[in-house]
């Protein structure tokens, strides 16, 4: 990555701009007609209005910023270590970043960043920033106000890592990317907005999150990546979840079942299950519906997937669920200790 920096200001909020790439900072290839990432000095040569904040930004842009899709764990720590090393210095940092996995991004961070209490704010755009119709100049500048916003105690009024895109601020590890093309791209469906973006901005002050502890800030830098999705569908095989629930060093799977939970009780589906858990798989079961959450007992369905060794994901968000399943073998719990753990709110990411 590479930094660059401008002279400080006493008195101004100072905020770190984090450019991993993603649509926002992308142009086109005239060769191919496809977009590819560019860099960050492009992208502030779009945005003149960034002269005319009373703040000083400094930025870190990826050494290759990145379409998000290529993002994996090691990016993440990439971006935690900026942070870490910057922490003292900056009041609040802005992440731009693809929206592909931006949900993602913003769900690891939650758990890597223990005791964070400044502003992590990602975001990006639907449209590149060179484009007229660009939502990315408006996403940029109020991320950054949201950034430098503080109480009247003078502390960060966000103190969490959230994602803001178009009219609303999200907690991140409760986001989901829904829409390819609106320019509202994100929603949280089993928890309320942050903020509400119209003519000013209308934080919920109620939700925000704060950590209970004074302790400074520690950043995890473990991550199991040998965690996958299973969602099962009518007609899944006995032999393709066999062999799915077989894959060489897999320790935990997010089962994505239907509605509150369900899933087939035919025995073999049951058993393959159950032979999983016993040998030591953390299996977290998690609801396709958008909205809503996994209710183990509401039908036998589900029940005999708790009896068989399943853990209830509750209401937590597909990207939430397998970045703290990464989260947690990453901090070489044994297994009955992730399980309690996947059951409980660490940071806001579930209903507790
Ligand atoms: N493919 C892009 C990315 O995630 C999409 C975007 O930024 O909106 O990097």
């Amino acid at each position: 990555m590479r930094p660059t920096t401008d002279v400080k200001t006493e008195g101004c909020p100072h905020l770190l701009i984090i450019y991993t790439g993603g649509t926002i900072g992308m142009i086109e290839n005239p060769a191919t007609g496809s977009l590819e990432p560019f860099d960050f000095e492009h992208l502030v040569d779009n945005v003149p209005k960034l002269k005319r904040l009373d703040f000083d930004i400094d930025n870190y842009q990826f050494e290759k910023p990145l379409d998000s899709s290529s993002m994996n764990p090691g990016h993440w720590v990439d971006i935690a270590s900026v942070i870490e090393k910057h922490y003292d210095d900056y009041d609040g940092f802005v992440v731009l970043h693809g929206t592909d996995t931006m949900a993602y991004t913003a769900s690891a961070l939650s758990f890597m960043l223990e005791n964070l209490r400044k502003p992590v704010v990602i975001t990006g755009s639907q449209l590149p920033i060179g484009e007229v119709r660009t939502d990315g100049e408006e996403n940029l500048i109020t991320s950054l106000q949201v950034a430098a916003s503080r109480e009247e105690d003078g502390t960060p009024t966000v103190q969490e890592v959230a994602i803001l895109f178009e009219n609303y601020l999200w907690r991140g590890n409760r986001s989901t990317k829904y829409s390819a093309d609106n320019f509202n791209a994100f929603k949280s469906s089993n928890f309320p907005r942050l903020a509400k973006i119209g003519l000013g901005i209308c934080y919920r002050r109620d939700i925000l999150w704060r950590v209970k502890d004074a302790a400074p800030l520690i950043v995890h830098r473990g991550l199991d990546p040998h965690v996958m999705y299973l969602s099962i569908f009518p007609g899944i095989t006995e032999s393709v979840l066999r062999h799915v629930l077989h894959a060489p060093d897999l320790r935990g799977v997010v089962l994505k079942t239907y509605g509150a939970g369900n899933a087939p009780t035919d025995g073999w589906f049951i058993d393959a299950i159950k032979e999983a858990c016993d040998r030591g798989l953390v299996i977290v079961n998690v609801t396709q519906c958008g909205n809503g959450k996994v209710l183990p007992h509401r039908y036998e369905t589900g029940s005999a997937l708790y009896k068989a060794g399943v853990i209830s994901g509750h209401d937590l968000t597909s990207e939430a669920a397998i970045t703290k399943l990464m989260f947690l073998f990453g901090r070489n719990y044994p297994v009955e200790e992730v399980k309690r753990l996947m059951e409980v709110s660490l940071v806001g990411e579930m209903h507790e």
